[in-house]
């Protein structure tokens, strides 16, 4: 995976441009309308800066996207993803390749990093009620011996459940919180751009194995 580490930040970054009205909608809905444009801008900035080093390896690389989203996202999400894509990082580290066992950590890692920063847990209706069920889904994939595909496949899939259950919860963290109630029904844009990024990694998986 790792001499594709551009191409899946790529494939992140267009999957991203493509739904960036889809996400600016769902935040309207109970945020700021915000969330898509934020997205878009900070993978856009990414693939610019990265395309002048390509033969970044994939530590060193995510690493470079956490420090770019940082910079260059607003919101909340900023530093949130900023955060998660540094912290995955460190899993990664003097892997020549990834493997699905440290694809587990670095979500770990990620989420972690998340909740350290953005002091939310599961059921507040945020990224992580799509992000914990898909590391479930890939830890138990792998604990079934599965493929890293079929892994993927499954976690994209407990994150669609996430992202489904987020419309039946109210949300307890950022702007959405202030709505209260009048959350309820509304799907959460950042539980949403997660489900978009695992998707276009998944899909850009499938096509390099
Ligand atoms: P802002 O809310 O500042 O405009 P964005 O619109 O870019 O930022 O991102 C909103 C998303 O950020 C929400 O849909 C939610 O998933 C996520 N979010 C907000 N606060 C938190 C938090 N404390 N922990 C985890 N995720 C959060
Ligand atoms: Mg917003």
């Amino acid at each position: 995976m790792s001499k594709n580490f551009i191409g899946a930040i790529g494939a992140i970054q267009k999957s991203i441009d493509t739904n960036k009205e889809f996400l600016t909608q769902l935040d309207g809905a109970i945020g700021d309308a915000d969330h898509g444009i934020n997205m878009s801008r900070g993978f856009e900035a990414v693939v610019t800066k990265l395309q002048a080093e390509p033969d970044l390896d994939v530590s060193v690389g995510l690493k470079k996207v956490g420090m770019i989203l940082l910079s260059s996202v607003g919101g909340a999400s900023g530093p949130l993803y900023g955060t998660a894509f540094m912290r995955a990082a460190v899993p990664a580290q003097s892997q020549s390749d990834i493997s699905k066992e440290t694809a587990a950590q670095m979500l770990r890692a990620a989420i972690d990093g998340i909740k350290e920063r953005g002091k939310a847990v599961p059921g507040e209706k945020t990224m992580l009620d799509s992000l914990e069920p898909a590391y479930d889904a890939l830890v138990t994939g792998i604990n079934e011996g599965r493929s890293f595909l079929e892994c993927l496949d499954r976690a994209c899939g407990a994150a669609e459940k996430g992202v489904e259950y987020t419309k039946t919860i109210i949300a307890k963290k950022g702007r959405a919180s202030y709505l209260g109630e009048r959350s309820l029904g509304h799907q959460d844009p950042g539980a949403t751009s997660v489900l978009i990024m695992l998707r276009a990694l998944t899909d850009y998986y499938r096509k390099c194995v």
